[in-house]
């Protein structure tokens, strides 16, 4: 391997220190209110991943843990009371929500000052219009860590594969704002490899299991690899990371990559929003 290794894990201890430094000078703490609905496994570790976290930086969480059989408008007040108490600062609906509920109308209760997971229409929109907000977490942590690289972002042309409105959509928003050259593909995309062997960054979320190879690159690429696949109990990216490893200047390893930055980013968000609710700069 000639990479360079791009360290999620190095990089999530730094900002989550430099956050937890700084909510250790507030009086009034940042409180994250998080909601879920049911019993999935996965969302119980998340959100247990996600109290844990908030604990070890000093910001506090409330949790709604709501039955799987709760209606519509049990849901809706847990938000809305969350959304009118001054003591809560960042709203987090875990998702999936059970398939009977409106997950959008949920969500779109959350005010944009307490959507620490920048989903709201008006976040998004702030995103996409170059303006100040809270931004989606795993692509915030997406540009952290191309910076975190010493790559310079500004100039550059960044191809993001996967146009989802938590990743890939996000991720060209925040590259553009940091003035890359943005293409952003999809699976409608013609000649993808073509426009991927442009790409001086790479950000791939296709949810594809070593969807990008070698031969779909540049060499001297910096590559951002997103996925996070189960296979036969191992967790793999969506980039075959042995064969583009050998030609990229630096990637992200799947484990250990873009996955710790999520939850670090959300923590900075809560201290944001708490920030923002607070009038402090
Ligand atoms: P989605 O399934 O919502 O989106 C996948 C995207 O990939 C779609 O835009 C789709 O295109 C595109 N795509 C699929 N096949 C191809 C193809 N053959 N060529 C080009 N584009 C293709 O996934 P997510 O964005 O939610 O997640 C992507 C990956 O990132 C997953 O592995 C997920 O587990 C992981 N993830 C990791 C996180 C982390 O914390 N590290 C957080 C969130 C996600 P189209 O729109 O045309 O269908």
């Amino acid at each position: 391997m000639s990479a360079k290794l791009i360290d999620g894990k190095a990089l999530s201890a730094i900002i989550r220190a430099e956050t937890a430094k700084e909510v250790s000078t507030l009086t009034e703490k940042p409180c994250l209110a998080v909601v879920m609905a049911g019993d999935d496994p996965a969302s119980a570790i998340y959100v247990r991943n996600k109290e844990k976290a908030a604990a070890e930086i000093g910001i506090l969480t409330v949790s709604e843990y709501l039955p799987g059989s709760v209606t519509q408008s049990e849901t809706e007040n847990v938000v809305k009371e969350l959304a009118a108490n001054r003591g809560v600062h960042g709203i987090l609906v875990q998702l999936p929500l059970p398939a009977h509920l409106d997950a959008e109308k949920v969500m779109s209760l959350i005010p944009a000052e307490k959507d620490v997971d920048g989903f709201t229409a008006q976040n998004a929109g702030n995103m996409f219009l170059g303006k100040e907000g809270l931004f989606a977490c795993t692509p915030s942590g997406v540009v952290e860590l191309i910076k975190f690289a010493g790559v310079e972002i500004a100039g550059k042309h960044a191809v993001v594969v996967g146009r989802s409105n938590i990743v890939g959509k996000p991720a060209a928003a925040l590259l553009l704002k940091e003035n890359a050259t943005v293409t952003l593909c999809h699976s409608k995309t013609r000649n993808l490899a073509e426009i991927t062997r442009q790409a001086d960054i790479l950000v791939v979320a296709t949810g594809k299991p070593g969807f990008i190879t070698a031969d779909m690159v540049k060499d001297g690429v910096t590559v951002i690899d997103v996925g996070i696949n189960r296979i036969d109990g191992k967790v793999v990216g969506d980039v075959d990371f042995a064969s583009v490893s050998e030609k990229a200047y630096a990637i992200t390893p799947v484990p250990g990559g873009v996955g710790p930055m999520t939850i670090t980013m959300l923590m900075k968000n809560t201290l944001k929003a708490y920030k923002m609710q607070n009038g402090i700069k």
